[in-house]
């Protein structure tokens, strides 16, 4: 029983031991598992005993929850602060970190061809705008605790990248808001897959601005929108895989010619899509 005792507290004393160890070597506290620090970036990593973590910066601040085994995910905005602070929300109190991330020159895209009615909606589609985006809104609030966000993603899709996170839209003419999306233009009915595991929060065929579109839920707040489809094969609630075709390519609501549109989401928080591939999205889609 005594030797127990002693082997015990031996023990503590050394996980202590390695415990302020990790800490002065590793300021950092957690452990980043992938992380691209840009704006339009995410972290994921590890904190062993975190519960919850927040991320904030002088504009904005968003709580995600962490796994049972402390993994987290955060992200950050197209114009986020170049400091942010982490806050976790630990079993033995509060930690907070100052993370640098980089800030990036997005381009310009003058987009012609758009029906008009997009670009300048009249009065009488105002009420259904507003409930389109409220279904968008709370597809993209579960707190889901599935794992699929800690997985690689893959291409949604094949084609030409016709457009990508951040650039700035002006349609026929007019400045618009940015673009969140990842374009990947091929011709109408061209099979989109799941880029990761999920279950399908949103299915609607016909959106004022985004026409057929559908939310998979990652977990953790962690979403994919696809939006312009011409067809989806699945249901809301369905549980999907990684691969599995999910929709086709279309042109429906403002889009100027057939691509998808995928963005990932962090509760609100659009993150850049090409980050999430294997390589950041360098390697041609597959
Ligand atoms: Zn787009």
């Amino acid at each position: 029983m005594v030797k127990a005792i002693l082997k015990l507290s031996l023990l503590a004393s050394i996980c202590l031991l390695n415990n302020s160890y990790a800490q002065t070597e590793d300021i950092k506290g957690y452990t980043t598992e992938k992380a691209a620090l840009v704006q339009g970036g995410f972290v994921r990593g590890q904190y062993q005993s975190c519960v919850s973590v927040t991320v904030k910066d002088t504009q904005t601040e968003q709580t995600g929850q962490c796994t049972d085994d402390g993994h987290f995910l955060i992200g950050f905005g197209r114009d986020a602060d170049t400091k942010q602070t982490l806050i976790f929300e630990t079993t033995s109190g509060q930690k907070a970190f100052t993370v640098e991330i980089k800030k990036r020159t997005y381009k310009t895209d003058k987009i012609t061809g758009v029906p008009q009615k997009t670009v300048t909606p009249p009065d009488s589609v105002l009420a259904r705008i507003r409930s389109e985006n409220e279904k968008i809104w709370v597809a993209r609030h579960h707190k889901t605790p599935r794992r699929d966000f800690l997985s690689d993603f893959i291409w949604p899709a094949q084609g030409r990248i016709s457009g990508v996170y951040g650039s700035q839209r002006i349609f026929n003419g007019t400045p618009k808001r940015p673009h969140y999306g990842l374009d990947i233009a091929a011709i109408t009915g061209t099979k989109v897959i799941a880029p990761a595991a999920g279950i399908v929060r949103l299915v609607h065929n016909d959106m004022f601005y985004s026409g057929g579109t559908l939310i998979v839920d990652h977990g953790f707040g962690i979403t994919s929108t696809f939006i312009h489809l011409s067809k989806i094969d699945v249901i809301e609630g369905q549980i999907i895989k990684q691969g599995e075709k999910i929709a086709e390519i279309g042109q429906s609501g403002r889009a100027s010619g057939p691509h998808l549109d995928w963005r990932i989401n962090w509760f609100n928080v659009r993150l850049d899509p090409k980050l999430w591939l294997e390589d950041g999205g360098n390697l041609p889609p597959k």
